[in-house]
């Protein structure tokens, strides 16, 4: 298996570039993210504890994201591969995905960051606002502050792979395809 984390800040593409490498290596995609919304468009416990957290653009609990997570992955065990998005989105989130991929005798491969400009960040998570109907895409505030999370609590995240060799930065500014041809390059490269 060929376990990949697609890293970079709000709104750099991650789902775009997910749904590519899905179609082109069969992987399953797991969007912490999508996983939320798709629970608090039900309304379930698990949505109605973390909407609060998610309008704020606060991360949502561990405890709380890392079981939804750790649930998704057992549950799906017969795939080539997972590519996880939006997770881990802290240091503690590592280390229990580690603790997670080691009792099934799996790891990480690489850790591919898209580098998204904070200006370029914005314009396009307000355009997706006004379509996407997330409430955390609307305003500015709540914008800039999933920006000063992402740089807090999430960019130690990479430091945390690149010293095992396994993270890797790549333009996040071009065509879709383009970035996507950089992506599949660099994840072909891994055995
Ligand atoms: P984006 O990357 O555009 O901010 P996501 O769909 O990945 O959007 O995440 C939306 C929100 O869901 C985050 O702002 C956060 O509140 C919550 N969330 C997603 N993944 C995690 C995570 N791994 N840990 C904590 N909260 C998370």
């Amino acid at each position: 298996m060929k376990n990949l984390i697609l890293f970079g800040p709000p709104g750099s593409g991650k789902g775009t570039q997910a749904a590519k490498l899905v179609e082109k290596y069969g992987l399953l995609h797991i969007s912490t993210g999508d996983l939320f919304r798709s629970e608090m468009s039900q309304d379930t416990p698990l949505g109605i504890e973390a909407k609060n957290f998610i309008a704020k653009g606060q991360l949502v609990p561990d405890e709380v994201t890392i079981g939804m997570l750790r649930n998704r992955v057992i549950s799906n065990p017969d795939v080539p591969g997972y590519i996880f998005d939006g997770f881990p989105r802290n240091i503690a989130q590592c280390e229990a995905l580690d603790e997670l991929l080691a009792a099934l005798n799996q790891d990480i491969h690489r850790l591919l960051m898209l580098e998204v400009a904070d200006q370029e960040i914005i314009t396009r998570i307000l355009s997706r606002g006004q379509s996407s109907g997330r409430t955390d895409d609307n305003d500015p505030a709540i914008i800039q502050h999933r920006i000063d999370v992402y740089k807090s609590e999430t960019m130690p995240v990479f430091g945390y792979y690149a010293e095992k060799g396994k993270a890797f930065k790549m333009d996040g500014i071009g065509t879709i395809q383009h970035i996507f041809e950089a992506l599949c390059r660099s994840f072909d490269e891994t055995t």
